[in-house]
């Protein structure tokens, strides 16, 4: 189908929706973005990317934009809470063959995904309703607009409202930690992915060039305290390595509750959900991206190999599962060592918690 003109909707300019229309843009197809919020800046947050996101990249031909963006990550550093070493992950080794791991600033990736998607995203625009057809989707937008499309497709994130709008699943899930995430500046040298395992709490710290450092803290718990600056300070006072710095320089941090969604089936008639909208997860092994980026070009590519658009689909859905199954089972497994006092843990992260680690990715080294 490629190069058809089929007409596509895709809802939410976030990675997701983004690394779509690159993607469907690249195979010939024209979609329309629409955003609900109105152009702007996002927020001051880090991503860390792992390789296989450089691989879904390169696909994308975003490569190049992106290889002088943030600092390529060779190591992770596992410490306990008073900064003692426990294990460590040679990522170079473990994503040879595949990709370069990367951090960098949310909105630096934003930038590239938006400029290789075309630039054109309607801002503003609000889908109230949608009418599954037999061939297609008739959609309503908030201003009250009609247009009927041959394919929706819904990336806005764990709230989707193209989920709900299709009846494919109702709310996402807590998955039970509440989570910190802020911009250092002027922080300690540090020039590597280096966490501190605590008990039911955790503090990252990584490099994003320019002497810049990303910061993500989780604890457990389902409320977000009202001042989270003070919040850290108190539950990360007796850590070591370089928490104590890094706490001195924090002014603005984010703070939210992961969540999780689980759906049954990820499309319904012509519409079909991609990213955070169908499978998000708690984000533990950082898979968030690069799991919207291989959802891009895993739709891109069976729009056009297969024979029909349902046909697509469900192609789509099948080779997406596994690998976003696995990243979902494998952040749960990793989420409950978190409950294990560091009296039993740590002993047995100094023996293998590297390859433990390293095993969490093995299925993300395979092909699409
Ligand atoms: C604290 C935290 C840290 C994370 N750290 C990492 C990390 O280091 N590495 C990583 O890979 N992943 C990370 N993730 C996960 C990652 O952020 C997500 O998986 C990724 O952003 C999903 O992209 P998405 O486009 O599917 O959804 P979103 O980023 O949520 O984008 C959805 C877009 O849709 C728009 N939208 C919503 N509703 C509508 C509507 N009704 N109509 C139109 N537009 C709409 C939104 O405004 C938004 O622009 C983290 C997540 C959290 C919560």
């Amino acid at each position: 189908m490629g190069g058809s003109p089929l007409r596509i909707l895709v809802v939410g300019a976030g990675i997701a929706g983004l690394a779509v229309a690159r993607a469907l843009r690249m195979a010939g197809f024209r979609p329309d973005v629409t955003e609900k919020l109105p152009p702007g800046e996002l927020p001051d947050n880090g991503l860390y990317l792992p390789g296989n996101a450089a691989r879904a990249l390169r696909q994308l031909d975003l490569d190049g934009p992106v290889r002088p963006l943030g600092q390529v990550v060779h190591r992770q550093y596992f410490l306990d809470a008073t900064g003692a070493p426990l294990c460590e992950v040679d990522l170079d080794v473990l994503w040879a063959g595949v990709g370069e791991c990367r951090a960098l600033l949310r909105a630096e990736l934003h930038r590239v995904l938006l400029t290789g998607a075309g630039g054109a995203v309607r801002h503003g625009a609000e889908v109230r309703a949608i009418d599954l057809l037999p061939q297609g989707v008739g959609v309503t937008f908030v201003d009250g607009s009609a247009t009927e499309y041959d394919l929706v497709i819904g990336a806005d994130g764990p709230h989707s409202s193209i989920r709900t709008l299709a009846a494919l699943g109702g709310s996402s899930h807590p998955t039970g930690q509440v989570v910190y995430r802020a911009v250092v500046r002027e922080g300690p040298p540090v020039a590597e992915w280096t966490a501190l395992l605590g008990q039911r709490a955790g503090f990252l710290v990584v490099p994003i060039g320019a002497g810049r450092l990303h910061c993500y803290a989780d604890e457990t718990g389902t409320t977000p305290p009202a001042d989270p600056v003070a919040r850290l300070r108190e539950l990360f006072t007796d850590y070591g390595g370089p928490v104590p710095e890094v706490l001195e320089c924090l002014d603005r941090v984010h703070v939210g509750v992961t969540e999780e969604v689980e759906l049954g089936r990820w499309y319904r008639g012509r519409v079909l959900l991609v990213g955070d909208a169908a499978h998000a997860t708690a984000p533990t092994l950082s898979q968030g991206a690069a799991m919207a980026l291989e959802d891009a070009v895993v739709l891109a590519e069976s729009l056009t190999t297969a024979g029909s658009v349902e046909a697509a689909l469900t192609a789509y859905e099948s080779r997406r599962r596994p690998r976003t199954r696995w990243v979902r089972d494998r952040t749960r497994d990793r989420n409950r060592t978190r409950d294990v006092p560091p009296a039993l843990r740590d002993p047995v992260l100094r023996g293998r918690g590297g390859r433990i680690f390293g095993a969490h990715y093995r299925l993300l080294l395979g092909p699409l």
